[in-house]
């Protein structure tokens, strides 16, 4: 973040936007709305569903961009040269890890950035291992129990906290009501989730993003169509999820925004299942997914739909 920009310069701009605030709805202005692109804290992330987080958190204080785009697998992603110039004019990276976007660790070595890096995922507070779970095979996906995702934001506070340290104060503020509008969705997906019959809580996934969310709302992963993005399945694999489907009596399978169908379609037409297309999971899309919030109703509206 620059620096440089006058500070009296700045206080004037806020008395005018606060005055047309004002004037044209009555309210107070939103602290900071002002804020002078240059100024605020420009923080480079992953995917957009951190993105969301991080501007929740910040507020008005941060300008975030997203390197991974909408639809593009973030387990395989390949940064591009504009990338690069991203990662440059970044004060404080903020990368999920456990596997799911490490390399752009390696870019940031590579780039030779100083800036501070947040990891939201490993050691977050709170976290109990999966079952089979070591360190080193933890699964990355933990937004998607929205209690830890409550953690990502707490560790991006921190972060945007020690990267601004004027700006502190006005970041506890934001960070306290989105952990707030987190808690309400957190009860929301609960109230959802019940409505499905207990015999019918089974799903299968592209891939294994969902183990947290299903711990925390009481569903069964039946079975994941691959072990890792980018990795076709084996004969043999397929032919093991299609029993488990057909033991399991699961209803249906859901394909995700950022992969491709044609592996879902396969196995429900040789399971007699039907596959719910496009949750989303790893990245935001078009309306109406484009916050994190907006992503975990989508999905959670998907599920009982299709499951109910
Ligand atoms: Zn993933």
């Amino acid at each position: 973040m620059r620096r440089s920009a006058p500070r009296t310069l700045i206080s004037l701009l806020v008395g005018v936007v606060a005055a047309f605030g004002g004037a044209g709805c009555g309210g107070p202005a939103t602290p900071g709305s002002s804020l002078d692109p240059a100024d605020r804290i420009n923080v480079v992330t992953t995917s957009a569903v951190f993105a969301d987080l991080i501007r929740n958190t910040g507020g008005e204080r941060v300008a975030v961009t997203n390197l991974v785009p909408n639809g593009a697998d973030i387990h395989t992603y390949q940064v591009t040269p504009e990338d690069m110039r991203a990662i440059a004019a970044a004060d404080l990276f903020v990368m999920n890890g456990l596997g799911l976007d490490d390399w752009l660790e390696g870019t940031i070595k590579a780039a030779s950035s100083d800036k501070m890096i947040v990891r939201l995922a490993p050691d977050l507070p709170g976290v109990a291992p999966l079952p089979g779970e070591t360190a080193a095979t933890q699964n990355p996906h933990l937004w998607l129990d929205v209690t830890y995702a409550g953690g990502y934001v707490d560790r991006v506070a921190g972060g945007l906290k020690a990267a601004d340290p004027d700006s502190a104060e006005a970041i506890a503020a934001t960070a306290a009501a989105y952990t707030q509008t987190l808690a309400d969705l957190d009860a929301w997906v609960r109230d959802q989730i019940v409505t499905i019959p207990a015999e019918n809580r089974r799903v299968v996934t592209f891939h294994d993003a969902l183990p947290y969310f299903a711990r925390a709302y009481g569903l069964t992963v039946v079975g994941v169509a691959v072990e890792a993005p980018g990795q076709d399945p084996s004969a043999g694999e397929i032919a093991a999820l299609i029993d488990a489907i057909r033991a399991s009596g699961v209803r249906a399978i859901f394909s995700e925004s950022q992969f491709p169908t044609a592996l879902m379609d396969q196995l429900a037409r040789e399971t007699g299942t039907t596959v719910v297309a496009n949750l989303y999971t790893d990245t935001l899309g078009a309306e109406p997914v484009t916050s994190y919030e907006a992503l975990i109703r989508w999905d959670v509206e998907h599920l009982v739909e299709a499951l109910r």
